[in-house]
């Protein structure tokens, strides 16, 4: 299988070289596009021999020049060059592991050609849900979630018919904060909330877990992955993250999907999908469990509510409250705002924000907007 890798310095893209490496197979990697980490970037291509490499802009290019003088693949820059990776590489498949809007045009731009998507870039579907179902309706290549609540939903639906479906369930670990007293939470450092229970992630979505904005976000995802309206998704707080999905079916009966917390599962399978492959990870020890489940409080989660409000309000509301977070996650990294900070500024731009029926322009435009209020407040 030849596959584009847009994103691949970041931790899913990482983890999925890793998997690559692990699989048995005829498996070539045809693009590589990562940002600004241009020494990883050089030595993955030294490694994978892509055709074509893309970094963000003209100096990173200059960079890998230096790095590697006369490479024997093409070195493009910026969002024309994520597009030509997604969709004229010649792979068959694209993982779209990119981190915030850059990834909804190469997501649109690889579907539109026929290609196959594993998604793992959340703003795809976040900020640009309507247009990728559009597009979607018009060729025959899928979307595969890489992320683990959605693989589990994606394997637990194939094949079952949509009136079957009462509900779907996905399960938040709660984060890092989850048992602080309320009051405290103001005073919660960036060390603090990076101390993810059950998850190795990036910085921006370990703080969306806690704050759970990236379980909302998750809901979002799942409305458009699935084509089921989003008073019938719900979050569940479940601490041990070993079961990552439930369907609820029209009987009240309820598939789970249970695993150990691992990226390299869920990424695996959306590589190798529809066949399974054999993992030595570590299993499942039902003797040692105690599996907890609970509501998901909104005075501890405020954020949780802004963001699924604006998932109701529609159009490009979404995408002010995707830029809004993730400057105020990055801020309260930087130490710069307290973690409370986060839900109020999310609040606040979605107050300020007229939501616009979406467009790819119009969505950059709330993106740009909440982006600078963000910054200020
Ligand atoms: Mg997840």
């Amino acid at each position: 299988m030849r596959l584009a890798l847009l994103g691949s310095t970041g931790s899913v893209g990482r983890q999925t070289l890793d998997v690559l490496t692990q699989l048995e197979g005829d498996w070539q990697v045809t693009a590589l596009a990562a940002g600004r980490n241009v020494a990883l970037l050089g030595e993955q291509a030294r490694r994978f021999s892509p055709r074509v490499v893309c970094v963000a802009g003209p100096q990173e290019a200059e960079q890998l020049a230096r790095l590697m003088p006369n490479p024997p693949f093409d070195v493009l820059h910026g969002p024309q060059g994520l597009l030509a990776c997604a969709a004229h590489s010649g792979a068959e498949r694209v993982v779209n592991a990119l981190v915030g809007a850059v990834g909804l045009s190469p997501t649109l731009e690889a579907l539109r050609a026929g290609i196959d998507v594993a998604l793992a870039n959340k703003e795809s579907l976040v900020i640009g849900g309507e247009l990728v179902q559009q597009a979607l309706q018009r060729t025959k290549a899928r979307l595969i979630p890489v992320d683990s609540e959605h693989s589990a939903l994606w394997q637990l639906l194939a094949g079952r018919p949509a009136d079957e479906v009462e509900k779907l369930l996905l399960t938040a670990s709660g984060g890092a904060l989850r048992a602080w007293p309320l009051e405290r939470l103001e005073r919660a450092t960036p060390a603090d909330v990076l101390q993810h229970p059950n998850w190795r992630m990036g910085a921006r979505i370990t703080v969306d877990s806690a704050t759970l904005v990236n379980k909302a976000f998750e809901l979002v995802e799942a409305r458009w992955l699935f084509g089921v309206p989003l008073e019938r998704i719900e979050a569940v707080l479940h601490p041990q993250s070993l079961v990552h999905g439930m369907v609820q079916l029209c009987d009240g009966s309820i598939l789970a999907h249970v695993g150990v917390p691992d990226m390299k599962v869920p990424i695996r399978y959306a590589l190798t999908a529809p066949l399974r492959r054999p993992l030595s990870s570590p299993r499942v020890r039902w003797e040692d469990l105690t599996l907890g489940f609970g509501a998901i409080d909104p005075k501890r989660y405020p954020a949780f509510g802004h963001v699924l409000q604006a998932a109701r309000a529609g159009g490009t509301a979404l995408a002010a409250a995707n830029a809004a977070d993730e400057v105020l996650a990055a801020r309260f990294l930087h130490g710069e705002i307290p973690f409370t900070r986060i839900a109020a500024g999310i609040e606040r731009a979605l107050e300020r924000h007229k939501p616009q029926p979406a467009s790819v322009e119009a969505v950059l435009e709330a993106d740009r907007f909440a982006r600078e209020l963000a910054a200020r407040a």
